[in-house]
């Protein structure tokens, strides 16, 4: 194990040093159209408060970011309906116009063609979307009968085609999920060839039909971590909140794994305990975009520092 993660963090130095990028993560919305049976915010969890930000809280999380030296903001929802895209499209647009200098990155599940394409065309950069499997009958077990495997991996091809920088990966130690799927998702990521791998430990909510499921593991993450930091030195590779969540040293052990990005919770501090994807899920404190600070005394504890950068895939040479 010492000497995978020394040689993964090795790799990960020759290509970033040793700067960890920045992304603000703004949790634009918990309302979902999806009830993944894993998921806090699935739509049939009557448990929690619903809320959407509106334009005008988006952009003053944006402004406090950008005020703290954030260059790319990830905006981050539940799974809308189409007819909200276009209002998403002018959100886009805004944040574009007001800080051309960002970076903007989309989370918001899976879409048309035409929408990826028209929230591309206002000015966004990125896109995340966990393939969460590639195993179709783990996905099976994971989702409800109307959510497809193939279009989930469909929609990532549209991404990769409209020239979004892609981000995708899985929740290590899901639910049924094995050692032999888990091999799997590692050739498809390597097959695939995504920029950025989203990769955290599956975590418990009390409210979902997993919500009695052990919590996946910290190191079996941060192997993770360092097994696709060896196979893919130039991906983007965060560090993920349910690291953090999970052990109060997590963030540092997937650092020191080959992770290079961190995802500081910028949204609005009275919804962020609403965003609840799994039980006590970390948002304040080094997690959070006012404890920058903190962060970064953590980050020099082990010699790295914050780069402030906006953190682009590096392309191939
Ligand atoms: N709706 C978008 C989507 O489906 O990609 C983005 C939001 S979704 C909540 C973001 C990610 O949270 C999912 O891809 C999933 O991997 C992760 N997630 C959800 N529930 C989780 C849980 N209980 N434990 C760990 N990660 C979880």
């Amino acid at each position: 194990m010492d000497y995978l993660m020394r040689q993964a963090r090795e790799v990960a130095q020759q290509q970033f040093g040793k700067g960890i990028y920045l992304r603000g993560l703004i949790e634009l919305s918990n309302v979902c159209r999806n009830n993944c049976l894993y998921c806090g915010i699935r739509c049939s969890n009557c448990h929690i408060g619903r809320y959407t930000l509106t334009a005008d809280q988006v952009m003053a999380c944006c402004e406090q970011g950008y005020d703290i030296g954030f260059r790319t903001f990830v905006i981050q929802g539940g799974e809308w309906d189409e007819q909200r895209s276009p209002w998403i499209a002018e959100l886009i647009q805004q944040i574009r116009q007001r800080w051309p200098d960002c970076a903007i990155t989309l989370s918001l599940g899976e879409h048309p063609r035409e929408t990826y394409a028209m929230w591309r065309e206002a000015g966004a950069d990125r896109y995340l979307l966990r393939h969460e499997t590639h195993n179709r009958r783990l996905y099976s077990l994971l989702h409800p009968q109307e959510m497809s495997h193939a279009h989930r991996l469909q929609c990532l091809d549209w991404l990769k085609e409209l020239g979004f920088q892609v981000g995708c990966g899985i929740m290590v130690g899901a639910p049924f999920q094995t050692i032999d799927s888990v091999v799997d998702d590692i050739e498809y990521l390597i097959a695939f060839g995504p920029h950025m791998i989203g990769m955290g430990p599956f975590i418990p909510q009390r409210d979902t039909p997993l919500g009695r499921f052990p919590a996946g593991s910290v190191d079996l993450t941060a192997r993770l971590y360092a097994i696709l930091r060896l196979a893919m030195p130039m991906a983007l590779i965060p560090s993920t909140t349910a690291m953090a969540t999970l052990a109060p040293d997590g963030r540092l052990r997937g650092i020191l794994a080959g992770a290079n990005v961190v995802m500081p919770n910028l949204s609005p501090t009275d919804t962020r305990q609403l965003y609840a994807l799994y039980n006590n899920k970390a948002s304040l404190g080094a997690e959070s975009a006012q404890g920058i600070k903190m962060l970064a005394d953590e980050l020099s504890s082990i010699g790295y520092h914050i780069d402030w950068s906006r953190g682009d895939a590096p392309t191939q040479p």
